[in-house]
């Protein structure tokens, strides 16, 4: 029978390995395949920020948990191939590699049975991974030139499990135990008793490549204790080898300077990934807790830029929100004209390069009012300055002494949000008075009023008294002193990454 015409084509299951954690150890197939997907069946991941690659039409499934039930992986194989039957893009989403210790194979095999195509795309595999931000290298010329993964799981350590322990114990140099911190101890009676040597160098790493990263180090002797004094639970690995020898050595990722920092970002969500990739590439773990958002007026008259000598601009969103006013009328960036460009702030510059346009004067600092100080040539000139409705007069004032005549445009405002963080308002609240987070970090003024109205029930010194504050200017400095708020940290200039500098230097201050 001809399919009715009706019937959508089948649709294709991509089996995505997500990596081991760190959001940017995704391959970058694995992130076509996200932004494609119409619908992504995902595991418990260690890192669910992979899931904003989706578009926002793409319906996110959190897998049944098969380990719960037998039953579960049918369950889960069913709506595999119904999703794929109705046509639609299916990404399912497993955490390292889908085929090592992810059932995979399993799932592969149900959608050839149901006839349904699919792919693979590898991913990063935790022994690998978290190995490698370790300090062992798994293999080394000198330690290790065979290493083997293998499953810590209860069904691998009973007698008739098809692991041949007594060979294991001694054939390959580097072993990488999946699933094996709630065995560790059957797991190193069992390679001791079969000829491993007793001394052999052993770490657990748990949830590797993130910022909890952590690390326990013994011996093959020793390591049980060890583990079980510090309650180190799963999900971890058990390498086992004298490559744990090279850790020493080979530490980078838990030795940067805001490794086990956790630092609450307060601006705009839309203005944030560049300060949190920041912070995020120093080592720190980022908590996004918005407490603002960039609101484009509406219907505000923009002026045409080429009845100006000037148009200047002192932030990316006056040069994107001001693009898109242009565009809505038909125009582009030659509607500039002969007028110069000014902007404030290398960000600002790259947004203005975007659209076609290099900046005529930049001033030497990232602050507005260097303009007014800086600019040369300004006597009875006109000049369109283009910016948030709350921004100071400051500039304006400056430009009009200096005889220009100033048209103040705004262009945006921020509001506040109520909520768009990571962790719920009052999670962040019991954070904030365990002393568990780190560093609170303003980068305006309207940050620190709104975080403060979101807490009303404390006093901003007693819920702030085991935080550190990090301000990125003196603006915002004032503000919050004029709030009771103590400022421990401000940046030299008034840039994300000045203030990221000035907070590594104070976290390097404070640990020594
Ligand atoms: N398919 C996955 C493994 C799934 S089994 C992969 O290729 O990595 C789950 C086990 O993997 C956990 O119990 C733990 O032993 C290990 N694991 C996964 N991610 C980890 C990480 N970031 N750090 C340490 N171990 C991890």
């Amino acid at each position: 029978m001809n399919p009715s015409p009706n019937t959508p084509p089948i649709g294709t299951v991509y089996i995505v390995g997500a990596g081991p954690g760190d959001r940017k150890l995704i391959t970058l197939r694995g992130v076509e395949c996200l932004q494609r997907a119409d619908v992504v069946i995902y595991d418990l991941l260690l890192n669910d920020r992979l899931l904003e690659h989706c578009p926002p039409h793409t319906e996110k499934i959190q897998a049944p948990d098969p380990r719960v039930q037998a039953t579960r992986q049918t369950e889960l194989n069913q709506l595999l191939v119904a999703h794929a039957k109705a046509g639609k893009i299916v990404v399912r989403l497993k955490g390292g590699d889908p085929y090592i210790f992810g059932r995979g194979g399993e799932e592969a095999v149900a959608l050839t049975e149901a006839g349904v195509p699919f792919e693979v795309v590898p991913g990063i595999t935790a022994a690998i991974a978290a190995s490698a931000y370790a300090g062992i290298p798994v293999t080394h010329r000198e330690y290790a030139s065979s290493v083997a993964f293998v499953t810590g799981h209860s069904a691998a350590l009973r007698p008739d499990s098809n692991i041949n322990w007594k060979h294991l114990a001694t054939a390959v140099d580097t072993l990488v135990v999946y699933m094996g911190v709630a065995h560790l101890r059957e797991i190193v009676e069992r390679l001791i008793t079969h000829g491993r040597d007793p001394q052999t160098p052993v770490s657990l790493v748990r949830v590797g490549t993130t910022p909890q990263q952590q690390i326990v180090q013994g011996t093959l002797t020793d390591i049980v204790q060890k583990v079980e004094a510090v309650h180190l639970k799963s999900p971890a690995l058990i390498v086992v080898g004298e490559v744990n020898r090279l850790r020493q050595h080979l530490r980078w990722f838990d030795t940067k300077p805001l490794f086990g920092k956790r630092i609450l970002v307060t601006r705009a969500r839309a203005q944030a990934s560049g300060f949190a990739d920041l912070l995020e590439t120093n080592g720190a773990e980022v908590i996004q807790f918005p407490t603002i958002k960039i609101q484009p007026l509406e219907r505000v008259g923009v002026p045409s830029p080429d009845k100006y000598d000037w148009v200047i601009f002192t932030s990316v969103n006056a040069v994107e929100i001001f693009y898109e006013r242009l565009r809505e009328r038909g125009k582009d960036a030659r509607a500039f004209g002969a007028s110069k460009v000014c902007a404030v702030g290398p960000k600002t510059v790259a947004a203005l390069n975007a659209i076609g346009i290099q900046p005529d004067f930049v001033p030497s600092h990232s602050r507005g009012s260097a303009i007014a100080t800086e600019i040369a040539d300004v006597y009875g000139k006109k000049i369109l300055l283009l910016r948030a409705k709350i921004a100071t007069a400051d500039l304006p004032n400056g430009l009009r002494q200096k005889g220009a005549r100033v048209d103040d445009i705004p262009l945006y405002d921020t509001v506040k949000v109520a909520s768009d963080s990571d962790k719920g308002r009052d999670d962040i609240e019991t954070d904030l008075l365990n002393g568990s987070i780190d560093v609170v970090t303003f980068t305006s003024s309207s940050t620190v009023t709104n975080f403060l109205e979101m807490f009303p029930a404390h006093e901003p010194a007693a819920l702030l008294t085991d935080v550190k504050v990090a301000v990125i200017g003196p603006e915002t400095q004032k503000t919050a002193i004029g709030k009771g708020i103590q400022v421990d940290v401000i940046a030299k200039e008034a840039s994300v990454e000045s203030l990221v500098g000035a907070i590594v230097a104070a976290c390097h201050n404070l640990s020594r």
